[in-house]
């Protein structure tokens, strides 16, 4: 029996599965993707944003007030899981402002990103509203191979930076967890 002041915890698989089969039962949407801007620091062949990636097409971006109306919207019909992407999501002038507001919201927020873009600043500042995943693009297993999918050329070399300082981070935060305040 629980104590009346404690929420019972579910195992995250439980919890999922859960609410998929009830969404199937129901009919109703509960994940949506947010492609949040054109903009990206990198050029890949393949991509199918790429195309739209100048100052020609940024003014057809969704407004931040068009942004906030779909969050209030997607919270209304029950999204839980929400990604956001791009282009790459850390371009967006005004990405920060957008995934507070979908945290405040109540969202699994799911990052979809190139890994490129990480500094101290943005590490630290998702530290303090922390992401449900960060799902970083990798297209190959060595920096030479990237390098024929992806310009500029030293991308992987500095995609590695910005992994390690969040893998750095990850660590320290954790550690800072076990040894407690
Ligand atoms: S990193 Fe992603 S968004 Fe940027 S050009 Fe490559 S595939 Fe497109």
């Amino acid at each position: 029996m629980h104590n009346q002041s404690t929420i019972p915890t579910i195992q995250y698989g439980a919890f999922s599965q859960r609410l998929y089969e009830q969404a199937a039962a129901h009919q109703s949407v509960i994940k949506a993707q947010l492609e949040l801007t054109y903009r990206c620091n990198l050029h890949c062949r393949h991509c199918y944003t790429d195309p739209y990636n100048s100052k020609d097409f940024f003014p057809r971006e969704l407004t931040l007030d068009e942004i906030h109306r779909l969050l209030d919207e997607m919270q209304q019909v029950g999204i839980v899981w929400l990604n956001l992407t791009g282009g790459d999501i850390f371009m967006h002038p005004q990405f920060f402002e957008i995934y507070e507001a979908a945290y405040r919201k109540g969202f699994l927020l799911q990052l979809y990103t190139n890994g490129t873009l990480f500094t101290k600043a943005t590490i630290e500042r998702l530290q303090q509203m922390p992401p449900f995943t960060i799902d970083i693009s990798c297209h190959s297993v060595t920096a030479s191979l990237s390098s024929r999918v992806r310009t500029p050329k030293r991308c992987a070399s500095v995609m590695g930076t910005g992994l390690t300082a969040m893998v750095t981070s990850a660590r320290r935060r954790r550690c800072c967890w076990m040894k407690g305040p």
